[in-house]
């Protein structure tokens, strides 16, 4: 195939204990699927999860061991971290039930959700898509993928934030309110899943705003961490 351009190169994420990285299909994220965060955001009760995507090109791998760098992103002065539990699909499907969601999963991964809040308040507020407050660029810094086996009991994994040091967020997946396999159950009725296909879990509360030269070191129990510096 010729192509008028050279097509871009699929974004591609470390896996640990491999030499083989993940190539990522669509990201897609949860929405307040934390009961206390749902709370901070000024909702309550469990409502059925809903999802909202990133562009793939928005990931920005950060390999283990490695300070990754994204840009504090242009429109915004309210630029929010979100930390989160990633999910990689290694094997498709779509009406996946919870119970079988295990079988397509090929790994984990720690994740920041960084989110233009004042945008997302915005757009919220005339019931606009979300777009430009979720899906800017490089706003998807992940970690290496620890495969499943390996992962240890994620679902019962501590998940927590740093920034220059300090606590800002601290909780524990089992705290989720739709888990792992309940969100694959209802995002495959949606969409039909692929291998490649990262999701964003959700984030606990604490989520607050970061400025250029901050420091944000994340991570959940099990996983290799993530650490990302703000550049101006
Ligand atoms: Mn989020």
């Amino acid at each position: 195939m010729r192509f008028v351009f050279p097509p871009p190169p699929s974004v591609a994420i470390p896996v640990v204990g491999q030499d083989a990285a993940f190539p990522v299909h669509r990201v897609y994220c949860v929405g307040r699927n934390y009961a206390e965060h749902a709370k901070e955001m000024g909702f309550t009760g469990r409502e059925p999860p809903f999802f909202f995507m990133k562009p793939a090109d928005a990931v920005v791998p950060v390999p283990a061991g490695q300070t990754g760098a994204i840009a504090y992103p242009s429109l915004t002065r309210d630029l929010h971290h979100e930390i989160e539990l990633v999910v990689a699909i290694g094997t498709g499907g779509r009406d996946i039930r919870a119970a079988d969601a295990h079988r397509h999963i090929f790994g984990y991964a720690v994740g920041l959700d960084m989110t233009r809040r004042d945008l997302q308040g915005e757009m919220k507020k005339q019931g606009r898509p979300w777009c430009i407050g979720k899906g800017f660029d490089q706003s998807a810094p992940i970690g290496p993928i620890t495969p499943a086996a390996q992962a240890g009991d994620v679902a019962n994994a501590e998940i927590f934030l740093q920034v220059n040091g300090q606590d800002r967020q601290r909780s524990n997946v089992s705290q989720l309110i739709w888990n792992i396999g309940e969100t694959i159950e209802h995002l495959s009725a949606a969409w039909t899943l692929q291998p490649g296909d990262l999701i964003f879990s959700g984030t606990p509360e604490g989520v607050a705003a970061v400025v250029a030269g901050d420091l944000l070191s994340g991570g959940v129990a099990g996983l290799e961490g993530l650490s990302v510096r703000i550049s101006g």
